[in-house]
């Protein structure tokens, strides 16, 4: 697996990023979401695999819901040592905004659990082919099983990230946990300490909510009857 779009996205002389190289050792395979306040705030899902880290960037973030099918666009692979990475891109390069490494742990390749490193990353990998990549998740914030699905015909890169029904699926929105598992900042502190620009943002607006139309907005007003006071 090659680095080379990686690199040839970003100067290295202008961005905090890591330059890649260093391999993994350890004996269980990575996972890490960064939280990525750039020009639209999106949650970057990476997979340790091969030695790189395989690159999803999920809108909506991941969601503990089974009923929640959160796009997750394929990006490039991004070095092992990325997981690592917080702090604010500047702006001018590539991806410029504030990261957040959200959620990280271990993961296993599902029902290969047993098996050794090598073998369940091969698996995975054949997964990947395929479209149809199942893990199970062992962060702080996400937890179980995990599919990632490639979409037909929806062009090369769009996948469908879902929680599998397990003991650990719920409602509760995960994203409401908005706090670094590494530093325990916030974006906001994140972007204050280390240069970035501290967006505001609107709340974006919730999934089922129907469209407002305007001249539904502002009906003529209702005459209220006036309450007589009984004398
Ligand atoms: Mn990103």
């Amino acid at each position: 697996m090659s680095l080379a779009l990686y690199k040839k996205k970003r100067s290295f002389n202008k961005t905090p990023e890591p330059e890649g190289g260093k391999k993994s050792k350890s004996k269980s395979l990575k996972f890490v979401v960064q939280k990525h306040d750039a020009t639209n705030l999106h949650y970057d899902f990476r997979l340790e695999m091969e030695g790189v880290l395989k690159s999803w960037a999920v809108p909506k973030g991941p969601s503990m819901n089974p009923e929640d099918k959160r796009l997750a666009m394929m990006v490039e692979d991004h070095p092992y040592d990325y997981r690592n990475f917080e702090g604010t891109i500047p702006a001018g390069n590539y991806g410029a905004g504030t990261v957040m490494v959200w959620d990280e742990g271990v993961y296993d390749a599902m029902e290969h659990e047993d098996e050794p490193v090598k073998t369940q990353e091969k698996i995975l990998l054949g997964e990947l082919k395929k479209g149809d990549v199942k893990i199970v998740l062992h962060g702080e914030k996400l937890k179980g099983a995990f599919a990632l699905v490639k979409m037909k015909g929806r062009g090369e890169n769009a996948w469908l990230l879902i929680k599998k029904k397990d003991s650990e699926s719920s409602k509760t929105d995960v994203t409401k946990k908005d706090r670094s598992v590494k530093t325990k900042r916030t974006l906001h502190q994140i972007a204050e300490a280390e240069g970035g620009e501290v967006k505001k943002r609107t709340p974006v607006k919730k999934r089922n909510s129907q469209p407002v139309l305007l001249n539904e907005q502002d009906p003529a007003p209702v005459k209220k009857k006036s309450l007589k006071t009984k004398s």
